[in-house]
């Protein structure tokens, strides 16, 4: 297959399930392409006194099932077609776990790393004015992705919220619990990661052997998905973030390492455990269990053959690319998908939302066992459509989350 873009990728995708569905073509092109794209171009005053110029993007997929929905993330490579594919993924991700929310992403193109808090503080503050009249806690609701957290939804919610005049806590989730987040948002995506792990070994019939993981990226995704894979019982055997990878055969001492990473921000430098050049090799390690949390295109035909894990549960959004696909599916290796396995994330964020329309506080305990309610059911019901249609898990769940949409589509009509 020629190189794909990253909406290319996610087009691939979506027409292997659609094609099974035999959906048909009007009802196709309506729901594969984004609804609308917004590209806007801002000054912030850096540090040094100098104009810089930034550019951001918020793309909103669909919105059939309900108010559009889906992360924001800062990356110095963010581009358009990045920001499509993302946002249709969270179409299929809050269809698959049947939540009332369509699909949205933004980006920023900026570098995080080489940025102060109070440039980020600007970056955000005046992205939030460029995309305000798109957003809304009843239209579309943005949230954390890769390099944007609790502090940067909080700068979202103030400068929403001084612009309208009103608070407007609901207008993004992922914020801090002091300020209308919800218990257990932060390390909702990793918990969920963990929860279809254990179902995905359970499926196998390899839940009661002694296992291992290795976990690539160690965000906000991958260190949760680490130390609740690890609370039980599987041995993390393997992380990487993005300055190094570290590998132990014999466990790593997690503990030992969120130390180290609080001083030292990197893994590099980490001497606890072996390190592994180049980073990337960490994937191909021996393990039972493999965690893709770190961005997409991580699992590709250039190093898919050389994998050895027996199960794949994507943290990441989009880190196997079709051809990759092919090869993991040959070798007999069970893919969690990305829109199932890091959907732990966005269910947690509804139930924030909820929270926040309601003003009400849910414990810890109610989330977390809400979320379960809602993941378990969504992975058997993938899980028996995989069997049913003798097809992987990736287009049985996007066989279900297109359906969703699809019907969804026909009842409203098209308007006018
Ligand atoms: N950025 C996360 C994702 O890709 C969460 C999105 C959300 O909570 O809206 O699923």
């Amino acid at each position: 297959m020629a190189e794909l873009n990253l909406f290319e990728m996610a087009q691939h995708q979506f027409n292997m399930a659609a094609d099974k569905l035999n959906l048909e073509r009007g009802i196709k092109d309506r729901i594969m392409f984004p609804e609308r794209t917004l590209i806007v171009q801002f000054p912030v005053i850096m540090d040094n006194g100098n104009i810089k110029m930034f550019t951001g993007y918020r793309v909103q997929h669909n919105n059939v099932r309900g108010p559009f929905k889906g992360g924001i993330r800062f990356s110095p490579d963010v581009d358009l077609d990045e920001v499509k594919a993302l946002a249709s993924w969270m179409t299929w991700k809050t269809a698959v776990v049947n939540i009332p929310f369509g699909g949205a992403k933004g980006g920023v193109m900026c570098d995080p790393g080489t940025l102060s808090k109070n440039e980020l503080e600007k970056i955000t503050r005046r992205y939030t004015y460029e995309i305000k009249d798109i957003i809304g806690p009843d239209f579309d609701i943005p949230a954390p992705d890769v390099n944007t957290n609790a502090q940067v939804m909080a700068w979202i919610v103030d400068t929403y919220s001084m612009i309208n005049g009103q608070n407007s806590f609901g207008v993004v989730t992922g914020k801090p619990v002091s300020l209308g987040g919800s218990y257990g948002r932060e390390e909702a995506t990793g918990r969920g990661v963990m929860i279809t792990t254990i179902q995905a070994i359970k499926e196998i019939g390899i839940e009661n052997k002694k296992l291992t993981a290795i976990v690539q990226g160690y965000g906000n995704v991958g260190s949760n998905a680490a130390r609740l894979l690890a609370e039980k019982g599987i041995k993390i055997i393997g992380i990487s973030d993005i300055s190094a990878a570290v590998y132990d055969p014999d466990g790593l001492n997690l503990n030992e390492i969120n130390e180290f990473l609080k001083k030292n921000k990197f893994l590099q430098g980490y001497t606890g455990a072996k390190s592994i050049s180049p980073k990337e090799k960490i994937l191909e390690m021996d393990t039972d269990i493999l965690v893709p949390a770190a961005v997409q295109n991580q699992i590709t035909k250039e190093n898919a053959d050389r994998i050895k894990a027996r199960v794949i549960v994507e943290g990441a959004n989009g880190p196997t690319t079709p051809d990759a696909d092919i090869i993991l599916n040959n070798k007999g290796i069970f893919v969690v998908p990305d829109i199932l396995a890091n959907a732990g994330g966005v269910i947690v964020s509804y139930f924030e939302w909820v929270q926040n329309i309601q003003e009400e506080k849910w414990s810890y305990e109610e989330v977390i066992s809400k979320l379960e309610e809602i993941m378990i059911p969504a992975y058997d019901d993938v899980s028996a459509l995989a069997k049913k249609e003798k097809t992987n898990m990736r287009t049985a769940a996007y066989m279900i989350a297109i359906s969703r949409v699809a019907e969804a589509t026909r009842n409203r009509g098209i308007f006018p």
